[in-house]
């Protein structure tokens, strides 16, 4: 049974449960884009995503990373431990493409020489800005001790995800994740893995449209949408 509705995100809701610590995550078909300039919705994503992010959050759970997720309880819902999220997005890129290409004039697709971590300021507003530490200090986002602990979760979720999407057949261009502080003071990785939130591209396809298996096929409108993240997904439950 869910309780109240505690907050509703673009692609997910979160529900209280009768136990404090438990929040219930529900998965939705809604997909937006551009901070939310671009709406509709995906056929299934909601299941699919809750599907691909529980096994990634088992996955990385068995090597090591702490994360908020519980358990599955239905396609589209998810048990997770109550947290804190930090208002940062941190985003980890292996490969250029997206906001660093128009922002630093990289060409798209260029590998970069070492894994790069960047925080983004959780605020829609604003339209989610680029921030260095400095400005985590300055708005108090986040400890000294906390970004360090970030950046290295950061590096240490790419080594794993890296690993697992190659497996996959998948290149993990990059991806954002979100982080939560348990009431312990611990961080755990939260909000999800998915398409919705990850580049991927097929290892298999050269073409730079036609391997993109992404939220990119909606942001792009290069079609095949669902059937790229029913692929992700298949490819994913079956690694
Ligand atoms: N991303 C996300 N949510 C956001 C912004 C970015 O999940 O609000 C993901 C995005 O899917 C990509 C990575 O973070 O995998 C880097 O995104 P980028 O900064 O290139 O922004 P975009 O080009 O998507 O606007």
């Amino acid at each position: 049974m869910s309780g109240t509705k505690l907050y509703e995100g673009k692609a997910k809701i979160l529900f209280t449960t009768d136990d404090p610590n438990i929040l219930l995550s529900r998965y939705k078909d809604d997909a937006t884009a551009f901070n939310a300039l671009k709406k509709g919705t995906i056929a299934n994503k909601g299941e699919m995503n809750c599907a691909i992010a529980s096994h990634i959050f088992q996955y990385l759970e068995t090597q090591g990373i702490a994360t908020h997720f519980i358990k599955q309880i239905s396609p589209n819902e998810m048990q997770v431990a109550a947290v804190k999220i930090l208002a940062i997005e941190v985003v980890v890129r292996n490969i250029a493409a997206g906001s660093i290409c128009k922002r630093l004039g990289i060409a798209q697709g260029q590998p970069l020489k070492h894994p790069l971590v960047e925080f983004f300021y959780k605020n829609d507003d604003l339209g989610d800005p680029l921030i260095t530490d400095a400005h985590v200090a300055m708005l108090d986002l986040a400890t000294p001790e906390e970004v360090a602990q970030l950046k290295q979760l950061a590096l240490d979720i790419n080594k794993h995800l890296q690993a697992f999407f190659d497996r996959c057949n998948l290149i993990l261009v990059d991806f954002k994740v979100e982080i939560g502080v348990n009431a312990s003071g611990k961080l755990l990785l939260a909000d999800e893995i998915s398409p919705d939130t990850c580049r991927l591209w097929d290892k298999t396809i050269n073409d730079p449209k036609d391997r993109i298996m992404d939220k990119d096929r909606f942001r792009q409108d290069l079609g095949n949408i669902a059937e790229a993240y029913q692929e992700v997904m298949k490819r994913v439950l079956a690694t």
